[in-house]
């Protein structure tokens, strides 16, 4: 089956009102791609089944059309603009939370997550296969094995490939105990971000003791090798990792050893800068504290909100990457435009528009030579940089 052809423009707009009106089902939210109408993002497969609606009288099943290329190529033919949020990592969405079980008695998951930056997991609910989604977390558990109270989450890792049939885990058969790596299994993709294995690791025994996480499934049934999380759930799970002492791995790897060895910035410092180069959390919160929209169109909505470098933090200096006037809060799209040097804005806070921009390209973005933004003396200096090694230099 395939999206039925008289689908038109006028259909999914109406299927985009009734979205704008009633909202996304939890599981019907977008991935990968997002539709982008009128400066705002929906879900491209949800938005056809719902147009369908408005063509053919009733809801077209997900289950007879597939929601990357075919759903995609349907709706830039229609005229709409297709935009990948995937590669965005700066794009925050709605994440899963999930609990993946090993057994230390035939394998040896400390050692596979030790060594590893990138490892393969086995999905063996079938029924999560649709639900799983890249970007996902995964925290990953330890049984008890033979040994009592010792079983407990010690990693935490995130979801980078979905499942996919694998002929075997050879490449972890060293960390098998048995044969089992022998079999066929559909494997998950993941990238290994926190290690916990003597200090921070959280042990079954104190989840027991928690008002919230007491009631975890793992803990009641624990045959299962992946568990879904409520969010509520998902929630306190986090604190407790966070809160729990820390040896991490890969996330200070990425950020660059000279920042850590810069004997000239205090340790208060380095771990701003630790924490702006992860998640930007600190710089945007402190941004946030001074503006609570996006300067060009408005958007408030804090979850899709960037806090964008003025000067790229790879060409700043320490001082300069947590410096608040070197920070503009920007929508998605807005975001883009500046990062890329589309966009930029003169002395007087005008918006300064690449030529390379067609006029449909400027509708759909949202940009228009009208908008102006108001700067202090700070991100002016910044923004005179920005003039000239960014605005027009696209990558
Ligand atoms: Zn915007």
């Amino acid at each position: 089956m395939s999206i039925p052809k008289n689908i038109n423009r006028e259909h999914v707009i109406e299927s985009i009102q009734k979205v704008d009106r009633e909202g996304v089902p939890e599981r019907r939210e977008s991935t990968r791609f997002s539709l982008l109408y009128e400066g705002k993002y929906y879900p491209p497969k949800y938005v056809v089944s719902i147009a369908n609606i408005f063509a053919n009288g009733e809801e077209y099943s997900p289950s007879l059309f597939s929601g990357g290329e075919e759903t995609n190529r349907f709706l830039k033919g229609l005229g709409f603009s297709i935009v990948e949020t995937e590669s965005d990592k700066k794009f925050e969405k709605h994440k899963n939370t999930w609990i993946f079980q090993a057994n230390p008695e035939i394998f040896d998951i400390d050692n596979y997550v030790k060594d590893h930056k990138y490892i393969w997991w086995a999905l063996r609910q079938g029924r999560f296969c649709d639900i799983i989604e890249l970007d996902d977390e995964v925290f990953m558990w330890r049984s008890n094995g033979d040994k009592r109270g010792t079983g407990g989450i010690l990693a935490k890792t995130r979801v980078v490939g979905l499942p996919q049939e694998r002929p075997n885990d050879e490449s972890a058969k060293d960390y098998w105990h048995n044969e089992d790596w022998k079999k066929p299994y559909l494997g998950v993709k993941l990238e290994v971000l926190e290690v916990k294995i003597l200090e921070g690791f959280i042990r079954r025994s104190s989840l027991l003791d928690h008002h919230v996480l007491n009631e975890l499934l793992i803990l009641s049934q624990w045959r299962q090798t992946n568990y879904l999380l409520s969010p509520e759930h998902s929630i306190e799970l986090q604190k407790l990792w966070n809160i729990s002492g820390s040896n991490t791995k890969s996330e200070i790897d990425t950020i660059g050893l000279e920042i850590l060895i810069d004997s000239e910035i205090t340790e208060t410092e380095k771990e701003q800068i630790i924490k702006s180069r992860i998640g930007q959390s600190s710089f945007k919160r402190d941004l946030l504290a001074i503006e609570t929209k996006c300067r060009l169109c408005g958007l408030s909505d804090e979850r899709f909100l960037v806090a964008s470098h003025i000067k790229p933090w790879s060409q700043s200096s320490n001082q300069e990457r947590l410096d608040v006037n070197n920070g503009l809060l920007l929508c998605p799209n807005h975001d883009a435009l500046f990062d890329k040097g589309y966009i930029s804005f003169d002395d007087d806070g005008t918006i300064l528009i690449s030529d390379s921009l067609d006029e449909a390209t400027r509708v759909f973005l949202n940009i228009n030579e009208t908008m102006n933004i108001k700067m202090n003396e700070g991100q002016q200096e910044y923004m005179k940089w920005h003039r000239g090694d960014i605005f027009n230099y696209y990558e």
